[in-house]
């Protein structure tokens, strides 16, 4: 997995656009982890977020846990009411004040085992997200993605977004 330090711009775009997709939780071993007790209204809210992501394209490959010397991490965490959340595959975007964060599905494994805790800002902007895949979710991200984001990959779901909204 590529490590970014928190709030980093994400390095898979140049220029402004990687200033307006910041990364949370890209951590690897060997690399400092920012370390402390997440909030557990922040850990519930990301647990139910990270049920079924929605994501605008694929990108960045599969992420182990390289804390995880010999498995590489689990690939699921047991969510709300048993919920599976699938560790590894997915990322989690979350709206933030004119950017978005991206996070790897992996980082409430990092929360759980590794003592990781994420930057107050991403927790408040988790806690500001709207459900999952709502409208709301998907005009809070369509609102504060970088403008070419959406339109280099479109999705099903954007498409029936209403437009100039
Ligand atoms: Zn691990």
């Amino acid at each position: 997995m590529t490590y970014y330090p928190d709030l980093e711009p994400c390095g898979y775009f140049g220029g402004d656009y990687g200033r307006r997709l910041l990364c949370v939780g890209w951590l690897e071993r060997g690399e400092t982890v920012p370390s402390g007790d997440a909030p557990p209204e922040f850990t519930s809210a990301l647990k139910c977020l990270l049920v079924n992501p929605w994501q605008p394209f694929v990108f960045m490959g599969a992420h182990s846990c390289s804390f995880c010397k010999l498995s590489g991490g689990p690939s699921t965490f047991t969510g709300i009411g048993g919920d599976q959340i699938v560790l590894g595959q997915n990322n989690l975007f979350i709206p933030g004040d004119g950017l978005l964060y991206v996070a790897p599905s992996t980082i409430i494994h990092y929360i759980d085992s590794h003592d990781y805790c994420p930057p107050t800002e991403f927790v408040d902007a988790v806690l500001r997200c709207p459900t999952m895949r709502s409208m709301a979710y998907l005009k809070a991200i369509q609102k504060n993605a970088f403008p070419g984001l959406l339109k280099r990959f479109p999705t099903s779901e954007m498409q029936t977004l209403p437009i100039n909204e």
